[in-house]
């Protein structure tokens, strides 16, 4: 017997960070939201770094923080390399921000089993219905707009929901993005593959830098290691794509050669032993993780997090970017929902601010990737941004079309080639002068490339601690939209 179709205002295929966010923000203002994931929680995923802006802005925004913090996750002040030309480790500290110092000056290393499993949960709190083991299949779509999505329910059995609209929050292995149109284009700069674990235990940075995720560059590539709990440590390989066939061969030996290869690694891990409890018990791999979509939306449709894009690891910005993406989304739903601005135009606004945030990282972290400056190396040498292929560039300038706080859009790729590779030297420059620093103001924010990045992550860290931003908001674009006080909705600021 066929089931009655449901009836929703929000449909979200995914329950990571993305899903959830997205999920409980649209919830938040009172509407009907229904959350599938394919999954049962706690599930198994990589991206285990945070940023303050998720912790303190989009963690507080959905009321969630404090459980967060009760959770005892690793605390994690900053980021500690081993990158560019500075042979001793510099630290990068989130508590020498000169837009906020303590006490939301940090960051949590998580498990992110049990991290999504209480963003989820917190969303069921706020009304979400949330359903796990629903693997979504398809996309209900007319001409006009999408309408809803067919899944398979745990029994197996076919089911029907529609909505005014879906989101797409289901990471980087679904196909659902394809019903929004345009194309994935994966990025041959960041074409990367990554061979991760753990191990049990590990040693630990001085104090108080304990927690910090550190970041080793070594001939090959480079390895995170993030302590996650005192006997547990992830610790992951970023190598060229070229080594696929051997680290897929034997992923727990190319994990372990590549660790005894990089010696700052291969002396904290200390001879600690491979971690036996699931689901920290296997040598993991993931590929080609850096992409993009040229359309982020449709009418009916909108896509978040890794289904939308991902740029590259090492600044952990994975789930800063799907909070805040998903956030964006939510306030274009929110406010067409609630019939104050246009749909189009609130989608718009989403895209544009996504694409802009997306960019800064990507162009930030291209710069970073060429400081790195060791000509013998393989993978450093393919990754200097004056090797990178013309396609490339192009790709990049079309990527930001214009919405960059600077001049890509307007500039060809050789200005985009000579500008990345000036803001390397920059950063280069600035890393040099961090170990004579006073302690009291970090370099790295006198460089403008950095500033500029992390520019939305501590507004939205504002808005969470302050309940809006210190400086008044303006709009990305002439008359383009800007957040309402609680950051739930879109404001219009012109015609
Ligand atoms: P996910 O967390 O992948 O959630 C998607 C959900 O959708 C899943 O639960 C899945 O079961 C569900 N789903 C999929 N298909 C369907 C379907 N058809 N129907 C129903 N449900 C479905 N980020 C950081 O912030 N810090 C880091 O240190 C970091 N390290 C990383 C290291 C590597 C090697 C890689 C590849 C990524 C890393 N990331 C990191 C990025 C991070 O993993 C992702 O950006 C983040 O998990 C994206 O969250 P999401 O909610 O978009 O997707």
């Amino acid at each position: 017997t066929a089931t009655a179709v449901e009836e929703f205002d929000a449909i979200v295929v995914g329950g990571g960070p993305a899903g959830s966010t997205v999920a409980s923000a649209v919830a938040l203002r009172g509407h009907r939201v229904l959350l599938l994931d394919q999954q049962t929680f706690p599930r198994y995923q990589i991206g285990e770094s945070l940023l303050p802006s998720t912790v303190h802005g989009v963690c507080r925004i959905l009321g969630v923080e404090e459980e967060v913090a009760r959770a005892g996750f690793k605390l994690k002040r900053g980021g500690t390399f081993r990158w560019g030309r500075n042979r001793e480790p510099w630290q990068f500290s989130f508590a020498l921000s000169p837009r906020l110092s303590d006490p939301t000056s940090f960051a949590y290393q998580v498990e992110r089993a049990r991290f999504d499993a209480i963003l989820l949960d917190n969303a069921r709190r706020i009304g979400v219905v949330v359903r796990e083991g629903c693997r979504v299949s398809d996309v209900i779509a007319d001409e006009e707009r999408v309408r809803g999505v067919r899944w398979t329910d745990p029994d197996g059995a076919p089911r029907e929901a529609r909505a005014r609209y879906v989101v797409d929050a289901s990471g980087n292995t679904s196909r659902i993005h394809t019903h929004v149109g345009g194309k994935r284009t994966y990025s041959e700069f960041f074409r990367n593959i990554a061979v991760f674990g753990y191990v049990a235990g590990g040693g630990r940075l001085p104090k108080p830098n304990d927690g910090n995720i550190f970041c080793a560059a070594f001939d090959e590539g480079w390895i995170w290691y993030i302590p996650l709990r005192d006997d547990l440590t992830s610790v992951g390989a970023v190598v060229s794509r070229e080594n696929t066939a051997a680290v897929q061969g034997d992923p727990a030996a190319a994990w372990r050669r590549l660790i005894d290869a990089c010696p700052e690694i291969r002396d904290l891990v200390d001879g600690a032993p491979q971690a036996t409890e699931a689901p920290y018990d296997q040598v993991r791999i993931r590929k080609d993780w850096s992409y993009w979509k040229s359309q982020l939306w449709r009418p009916g449709m909108v896509l978040a997090g890794d289904a939308a894009c991902f740029v590259d690891p090492v600044l952990s910005s994975g789930v800063h970017l799907a909070c805040y993406g998903a956030l964006l989304a939510a306030r274009s739903i929110n406010t067409s929902l609630a019939g104050t601005v246009d749909e189009a135009r609130c989608f718009e606004e989403f895209e544009a601010r996504y694409r802009h945030e997306y960019g800064l990282f990507y162009e930030f972290l291209m710069s970073f990737y060429d400081m790195h400056q060791d000509e013998r190396s393989y993978f450093w040498k393919a990754r200097k941004v004056t090797n990178v292929r013309t396609t490339e560039l192009e790709a990049f300038v079309e990527l930001v079309g214009g919405l960059a706080s600077r001049d890509a859009a307007l500039a060809g790729p050789t200005q985009v080639g000579t500008r990345l590779t000036a803001a390397a030297t920059d950063l280069d420059e600035v890393v040099g002068r961090l170990p004579d620093s006073d302690g009291l103001r970090n370099p790295l924010y006198e460089a403008p490339t950095f500033r500029q990045t992390f520019r939305e992550g501590s507004v939205l860290q504002e808005r969470g601690v302050f309940g809006g931003p210190l400086e008044e908001e303006t709009p990305l674009r002439p008359g383009g939209l800007v957040p309402s006080d609680d950051g739930l909705d879109w404001v219009a600021t012109g015609p």
